[in-house]
């Protein structure tokens, strides 16, 4: 829970929607407030300063990557895009636009508090990098990324990476708890021009799960975000179970 109260802007055009999320938020100790358009939202944003923003992408009125980049042309408060699961392409512009991470439609209460958490987390502490800074090392679940060795131990072994596959590995630590979309990755590893084609990631990917993996195609470490790209686990992530409440409206 939030010992300071943290003000969440929730931006949805969908009353029921807005609503829950409202309540669930109010429930979970935050102070929400709301806006049902992005003209509203963007005056909302520049007069109260919230510390997060939950941005729904189907707006009546503004494309939500038009939204994104206005807020981020001012200011780095995490954004937390909704969208609905055919989406998916709109969900990778929008991270690539600036917003800091997704949760997809229908989700539960739980799922929503966790990413909030892990958003403001990123705006207050910035905990992993701190972690790794102070360590030289990420840790989560039986797996460390030792980033002054250049490996990955699984249960005290080294894994025993290939270079590519530890920068990507390593990237992903260093942002754990976000999406990175394949542009992301690939752009940070190749630089600038490098070639958009995922497969090479995906190659890459493979080998790093039969690596790290007890289960490639169940893995705990390095989830798939489909379409989008990959997210590194986080250590609350490891005992988070039981999701209730839902809505499932697209
Ligand atoms: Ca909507």
């Amino acid at each position: 829970m939030a010992t300071i109260k943290s003000k969440i802007l929730v931006i949805e055009d969908d009353r029921s929607i807005r609503m829950f999320l409202k309540t669930t938020l109010a429930a979970a100790g935050y102070d929400a407030i709301t806006a049902d358009d992005g003209r509203s939202a963007l005056s909302v944003i520049s007069s109260h300063c919230p510390d997060c923003i939950l941005l729904d992408l189907g707006l009546p009125d503004m494309d939500g990557s038009e939204i994104i980049k206005s807020v981020r042309s001012w200011t780095s408060t995490p954004i937390v895009v909704i969208s609905a699961r055919s989406m998916e392409q709109d969900k990778a512009e929008a991270l690539d636009a600036g917003a800091d991470d997704y949760i997809t439609k229908p989700f539960g209460a739980v799922e929503l508090l966790a990413r909030i958490r892990t958003a403001l987390r990123h705006t207050y502490t910035q905990a992993e990098k701190d972690e790794i800074s102070l360590h030289g090392s990420y840790r989560v679940g039986d797996m460390e990324i030792d980033y002054k060795r250049y490996r990955v131990l699984v249960d005290g072994q080294d894994i025993h990476l290939t270079p590519n596959e530890f920068r990507i590995v390593a990237l992903l630590g260093r942002n754990a708890g976000r999406v990175m979309t394949y542009k992301v990755i690939l752009r940070e590893l190749w630089g600038p021009a490098a070639s958009m084609d995922n497969k090479i990631l995906r190659v890459h990917m493979a080998s790093i799960r039969r690596k790290m993996e007890v289960n490639p195609n169940e893995p705990r470490y390095i989830f798939t975000e489909v379409g989008v790209g990959y997210r590194m686990a986080e250590e609350t992530e490891m005992k988070t179970d039981g999701d209730t409440a839902c809505i499932d409206k697209g």
